[in-house]
């Protein structure tokens, strides 16, 4: 079995996820997901921006989006948009990007820069000191630190809460001057005073196509607001640290263990809904009124052929 951190990670969330994902593949999609794939995408791409807004669409003609009660159009479009201006963003930052790829057993989710820095691209709500632990301590670092035996740079990507099938931050959301069209985010720091009167027309970017990326991007550099949505901190690797050596041995342990985890072991209700990339895909199971398996909902699973 090639082992990842996101493997490693739904091991620690519930064993019974882990089973079904070896056999069986939602044919639903959470907007979370579907951003860090079209993300994922566009970052190693010559064309960041129309790239992610193409794997957006192409995911979502493959996979339902589970959008809940809001228009699944809305928020497909609304991702597109998304991804693409963060991968320009990331790109116009880091410069071009090429994934790491190691070896047979470790299949590895870094980036990795022309100078040979990797990064481990996670999009949060917000950020804080408690998200900071939180991530550093995760298999998402810890496992690709153990793994690659070399350090990292987390690089966190700050896209807001999600509201009403939106994602609510700068990236997405602006204030338009009423008369002259003027684009702005924040007031201008030092200037004091109330800088918007009444009028400002709250905008979305992916409704007002006339606004270029370019643009948008400039004006969140020129409002001060564009480097509090990027933050990247340096994770050294050290050989002779005793917790590298344990966290090696436990993936190794945990390998062994992966190979029998089972559809039937307890359920782990506090993971349902607390997951990297969106609620867990397998509740339609769990969480029916009664006894049923992925085969019983095959206009929701498919199955996957070989996992080997
Ligand atoms: S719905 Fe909850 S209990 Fe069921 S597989 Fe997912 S995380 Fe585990």
């Amino acid at each position: 079995m090639i082992l990842n951190a996101y493997k490693l990670d739904v091991w620690d969330r519930c064993e019974r996820r882990l089973a079904f994902e070896k056999e069986w593949e939602p044919k639903t999609i959470s907007p979370l997901g579907l951003l860090y794939l079209a993300l994922e995408h566009a970052l190693i791409s010559d064309d960041p921006e129309q790239a992610a807004k193409d794997e957006t669409i192409r995911v979502a003609q493959t996979r339902e989006l589970d959008s809940g009660d809001h228009n699944a159009f809305m928020t497909i479009r609304h991702l597109g948009y998304l991804a693409g201006i963060i991968a320009v963003a990331l790109r116009q930052r880091l410069g071009p990007l090429t994934k790491v790829e190691v070896d047979f057993s470790w299949e590895s989710a870094l980036f990795e820069t022309a100078s040979g820095i990797r990064h481990r691209i996670e999009l949060v709500s917000h950020w804080d000191d408690d998200r900071l632990r939180a991530a550093a301590h995760s298999w998402r670092v810890v496992g690709e630190l153990a793994a690659l035996q070399a350090p990292l740079t987390l690089t966190a990507v700050v896209i807001g809460p999600q509201r009403a099938g939106r994602r609510h931050s700068y990236w997405s959301k602006g204030v338009l001057h009423p008369t002259n069209s003027t684009l702005r985010f924040e007031r201008r720091r030092g200037r004091g005073g109330n800088d918007f009167t009444r009028g400002w027309e709250d905008v979305w970017r992916e409704q007002r196509a006339e606004i270029s990326t370019e643009r948008w991007l400039n004006v969140m550099r020129s409002d001060n607001v564009l480097d509090e949505m990027i933050l990247s901190r340096e994770i050294a690797f050290n050989r002779d640290d005793p917790r590298m050596g344990r966290a090696r041995k436990d993936l190794i342990e945990i390998a062994c263990r992966m190979k029998n985890a089972s559809t039937k072991a307890p359920m782990r209700r506090s993971s349902c809904d607390e997951t990297g990339r969106g609620a867990c895909p397998f509740q339609h199971v769990c969480y029916a009124p009664k006894e049923i398996t992925p085969a019983d909902l095959v206009h929701i699973y498919r199955q996957i052929e070989d996992d080997s």
